[in-house]
């Protein structure tokens, strides 16, 4: 989480706001002045070092990663547009700011990770699709499975008309609270510490349900949480039990009789899913 830095955005950002915009103009070079002030002198260093998108124009360096995931395959125009909106580099550490617009995964500490981008829009791509979400044109209710910084469920609150997401380590739980309230997103995602394999059956049935870390099956309440039309995008150990692969679980209504139906999708590398909280 970054402290100390400029005022955070206000969120969301409108959409016409996500155009790359121009390149600073250049500087006229400084004259040598030997006696200038170290930290003065560190400071121009830091901003030298810095991507030209991280400060004023992140919604250019955002655009272009969205650009590339489009190329890569991306192709629900909403998940872009969701994608570009949130500065994942408010949810990173500040010294990690500057890999924050690559496709990678990154640590947020007690030995978690922030997903990759390419990987949040597909597992949310694949949620667009469900039954639900096609009807309604949104995700509706979300169930969202280890919370981390809180980077997916922001994804996810432009997409959806309510989030609810666990996580079961108390200091993500709060670094998470933290960078949504910063966000103004505190009032669309609900948090929740505590062990997500239960779910939160109080708050379901949900339409949609989104697990960030990877067990050998999938926990039954989550199954029972599903609402007809729903869909769940999950990782899981792969049958023979040496990877692990995202799942797609939809639950069919047909002719009055309920079914759940899984299908298997590509390899996926995701922190385990543990039971209990810390
Ligand atoms: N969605 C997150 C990714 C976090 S990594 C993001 O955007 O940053 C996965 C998270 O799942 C970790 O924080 C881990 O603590 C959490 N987790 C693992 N098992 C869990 C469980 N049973 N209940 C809730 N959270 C769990």
């Amino acid at each position: 989480m970054s402290t100390g830095e400029a005022p955070r955005r206000r969120f969301p950002l409108p959409l016409d706001k996500l155009s790359p915009q121009p390149a600073a103009k250049a500087q006229p070079r400084e004259l040598l002045r030997p006696q200038r002030h170290l930290q003065q002198a560190a400071q121009d260093a830091a901003r030298q070092a810095a991507p030209s998108g991280l400060g004023m124009d992140s919604a250019g360096v955002r655009l272009r990663m969205v650009q590339r995931l489009q190329r890569e395959g991306l192709k629900d125009e909403r998940v872009v547009q969701a994608l570009a909106a949130v500065p994942r580099h408010e949810f990173v550490d500040t010294a990690l700011a500057i890999q924050a617009y690559e496709d990678t995964s990154l640590p947020i500490g007690h030995g978690q990770t922030i997903s990759k981008p390419s990987v949040v829009g597909r597992m949310i791509e694949l949620l667009m699709a469900g039954a639900n979400a096609r009807a309604q044109g949104q995700l509706g209710r979300v169930l969202e499975i280890g919370t981390g910084c809180g980077y997916q469920a922001a994804v996810l609150a432009c997409l959806a008309r309510q989030v609810l997401s666990i996580e079961r380590l108390k200091p993500l739980h709060e670094k998470a609270r933290a960078n949504l309230e910063a966000l103004r997103l505190g009032g669309r995602v609900r948090l929740i510490y505590g062990d997500g394999r239960l779910g939160h059956a109080g708050a379901g049935p949900f339409d949609a349900i989104i697990a960030a870390a990877g067990g050998e099956d999938l926990p039954e309440a989550w199954l029972a949480q599903l609402a007809p039309g729903g869909r769940l995008v999950a990782p899981m150990l792969a049958p023979g039990g040496r990877s692990q692969v995202l799942v797609v679980v939809d639950h069919l209504v047909e002719a009055g009789v309920s079914r759940l139906v899984r299908t298997l999708h590509e390899p996926v590398l995701f922190v385990p899913l543990k039971s209990g909280v810390l």
